[in-house]
């Protein structure tokens, strides 16, 4: 049986929620860019991994980057390490808590003609997975990110440092 608990908790999906920690809320790489180099770095995205989806393979756009962070959570750093296109409704399950849970989000979201049963379907879709799995997931994710908001984060741009014009 611990066995079994073991490997439920190490499931790994290869689309999920990544909540911000609220104490680093609206400070990312993309409000330290000018429209400029934000449309550049679009380019370079483009070029390297062409027109799709980087974690469904979607190939109907529009794509939108999403910044991919790391945490330290003994020393709390977050570090940016990657940067890739997403499709909207996985760009949507990564920012779940805005659109799954603030009544902002979801409103936005009925006007677009989607629900946050559309996005559930998404993430089992893409995750071979069923909505227990997503359920579970979701509040893994909520307990992860209330246990981070206690902190304060330093961050770390690591190679994206080149592109920021706007500090
Ligand atoms: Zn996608
Ligand atoms: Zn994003």
């Amino acid at each position: 049986m611990s066995v079994l608990i073991h490997f439920v908790k190490k499931q790994k999906f290869k689309l999920t929620i990544e909540l911000v920690p609220a104490t680093i809320w609206f400070s990312s790489l993309y409000r330290l860019m000018s429209e400029k180099s934000w449309r550049k770095l679009k380019e370079d995205v483009y070029k390297k991994e062409g027109r799709k989806c980087w974690i469904c393979g979607s190939t109907k756009g529009p794509f939108e980057l999403h910044e991919f962070w790391e945490y330290d959570d003994k020393k709390h750093v977050q570090k940016l390490i990657g940067i890739h296109h997403l499709c909207r409704l996985c760009h949507m399950i990564k920012h779940f808590g805005l659109w799954g849970h603030t009544s902002k989000g979801k409103e936005k979201l009925r006007k677009m003609g989607l629900s946050r049963e559309d996005l559930i379907n998404h993430f089992c879709k893409v995750n071979n997975c069923s909505r227990e799995d997503f359920l579970r997931h979701e509040k893994e994710a909520f307990e992860l990110w209330r246990k981070r908001s206690l902190f304060k984060w330093k961050q770390d741009f690591g190679k994206y440092e080149k592109y920021i014009d706007m500090k």
